[in-house]
C-alpha cells in the first residue's frame, strides 16, 4: 500500500480487495465496525440467513442521521476480460479499479472517513449518527436493509435523516442528487390457447396469434403524464415465449414478463384494473401474477436536499439537480419509515461493469462533501 493514498483510498483498498459477492460480506462489516467503535459507536450486528447486516449509532439524541450502503458486489464476470485483476484495487492514472469500487464501496470508504473526522471536532454533535451498511443490496435485498428497518421500527428508533451512498453522479461528481425514486412493478402473463397441427389450425387455439392485439395495445397505454417530480409512467415487455421448437406446431400457452416503472400519480391498483380490462376486451384466458418489488418514494426539497446542494457546492462547485430516474435502491425501504431519504455518491459510468473504477480524487473529495454535510445537519459551529 502507497503511503501517499489517502485514509480513504486505503480503506477502499482494504474493502475492494474482499471479494464480498452478494450475499458474502468477507469481513467487511466487522472491519468497519471495530473503526466506529474505536471512535464511540455502538454496533450491533443483525445477521438474517446468509445476510450481515450492521447497525451502529453515535448518541441518543433527535435527529437520528444515517447513512446507510452495502457492502456486496456484483459478479465479476470473465476475470480474464478485466485489465487489472477484479479484486486487486489496483490505482492506473488516479483511477482505482475493481468490482465495487463505484458501487459502492467508495462511498462506504468516504462515508467512515468523514465520519470519523466529523466526530473527532464534534464529541457532542446535535443529534445522533448511525450507519446501516448491508450485504443484500444487489441480490434479493430480503434479509438487508429491510430488515434492520423493520427491527428499528419495532423499537421505536426513529430515523430522519438518510443518505444511501449509490452511485448518482453523471458526468461530473456532485451534478445529481436522487430524491425518490420510480416504483417497480412486475407481471407474468401465461395466455391459454389449444395446442395442434399448424396444418389443422381449426384443431387448435393460437395463444401468439390471440395476443398480438391484445400486446400492441398493452404497450401503447398512457399511463400518466408524470408530475413536477417523476417522468411519466413506462412499460417494458421483458420476455415473450411461445411454441415447442418444431415449425409444425402451434403453442398451446404463450408467457409474457412485462415490468412498469410507475410514478406516484398512478397506483399499483388502476395499473392493474386496466390490465385486466384489457385482458377481458380481448377475451383472453389468462393467468397473471404481479410482483410489486419496490413502491415510488420522494424526498420533498428541504433540510436535507438543501444541505446536500450546499456541501456539493461548497466543496467542488457543482450545482447539484435532484432527480428520481434511475433503477430502485435501498432506499425504498428506509423511506418507509424515514421522511427525508436522499442518494448520493460518486459516478456511474462503470458502475456493474467490466473495468469497474473510480477516481481516487472523486472519492476523497466525496468525503469531504459528507463531512461537510454532517457538519451543516449535526455540527455544533459556528456556520
Ligand atoms: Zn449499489
Amino acid at each position: 500500500m502507497s503511503s501517499n493514498n489517502s485514509n480513504t483510498i486505503d480503506l477502499l483498498i482494504d474493502l475492494v480487495q474482499r471479494p464480498s459477492i452478494t450475499p458474502e460480506d468477507h469481513g467487511c462489516q466487522q472491519m468497519i465496525a471495530a473503526r466506529l467503535q474505536t471512535v464511540g459507536f455502538t454496533i450491533e450486528h443483525m445477521r438474517h440467513g446468509e445476510v450481515d447486516n450492521l447497525w451502529a449509532r453515535y448518541g441518543t439524541e433527535d435527529p437520528v442521521f444515517v447513512f446507510a450502503g452495502h457492502t456486496d458486489v456484483v459478479p465479476t464476470g470473465n476475470a480474464d476480460d478485466w485489465s487489472q485483476p477484479p479484486f486487486s484495487a489496483n490505482i492506473v492514472n488516479g483511477e482505482l479499479y475493481g468490482r465495487g469500487a463505484a458501487d459502492m464501496k467508495g462511498s462506504v470508504a468516504a462515508m467512515i472517513t468523514a465520519i470519523e473526522r466529523f466526530v473527532q471536532s464534534n464529541p457532542q454533535p446535535n443529534g445522533s449518527l448511525a450507519v446501516l451498511l448491508t450485504s443484500d443490496e444487489e441480490g434479493p435485498a430480503v434479509n438487508g436493509t429491510v430488515k434492520v428497518v423493520e427491527a428499528l421500527a419495532a423499537r421505536n428508533e426513529a430515523i430522519h435523516y438518510c443518505v444511501v451512498g449509490e452511485p448518482t453522479s453523471a458526468g461530473t461528481l456532485g451534478d445529481t442528487i436522487k430524491n425518490g425514486r420510480r416504483g417497480s412493478l412486475s407481471a407474468k402473463l401465461l395466455v391459454h390457447g389449444k395446442q395442434g397441427h399448424v396444418a389443422y389450425p381449426h384443431l387448435a387455439d393460437n395463444p401468439a396469434h390471440k395476443s398480438f392485439k391484445f400486446l400492441d395495445e398493452l404497450v401503447s397505454i398512457k399511463w400518466d403524464e408524470g408530475d413536477d417530480n417523476f417522468p411519466p409512467t413506462t412499460l417494458q415487455i421483458s420476455n415473450i415465449n411461445a411454441g415447442t421448437g418444431a415449425g409444425n406446431v402451434i403453442p398451446g400457452t404463450l408467457t409474457i414478463d412485462f415490468n412498469l416503472r410507475y410514478s406516484p400519480a398512478i397506483s399499483v391498483n388502476d395499473i392493474q384494473t386496466q390490465v385486466q380490462t384489457l385482458i377481458e376486451q380481448h377475451k383472453l384466458d389468462v393467468d397473471i401474477s404481479w410482483n410489486e418489488s419496490a413502491a415510488p418514494f420522494l424526498t420533498p426539497t428541504g433540510s436535507l436536499t438543501d444541505a446536500m446542494r450546499s456541501s456539493v457546492s461548497k466543496v467542488v462547485s457543482v450545482d447539484a439537480a435532484l432527480d428520481t430516474g434511475g433503477g430502485t435502491s435501498d432506499g425504498r425501504f428506509i423511506s418507509r419509515t424515514c421522511e427525508q431519504v436522499i442518494e448520493f455518491g460518486p459516478l456511474n459510468a462503470t458502475i456493474h461493469q467490466t473495468d469497474e473504477r473510480i477516481n481516487c480524487e472523486d472519492i476523497d473529495s466525496l468525503s469531504t462533501i459528507y463531512e461537510n454535510l454532517l457538519e451543516n445537519l449535526l455540527g455544533k459551529q459556528e456556520r
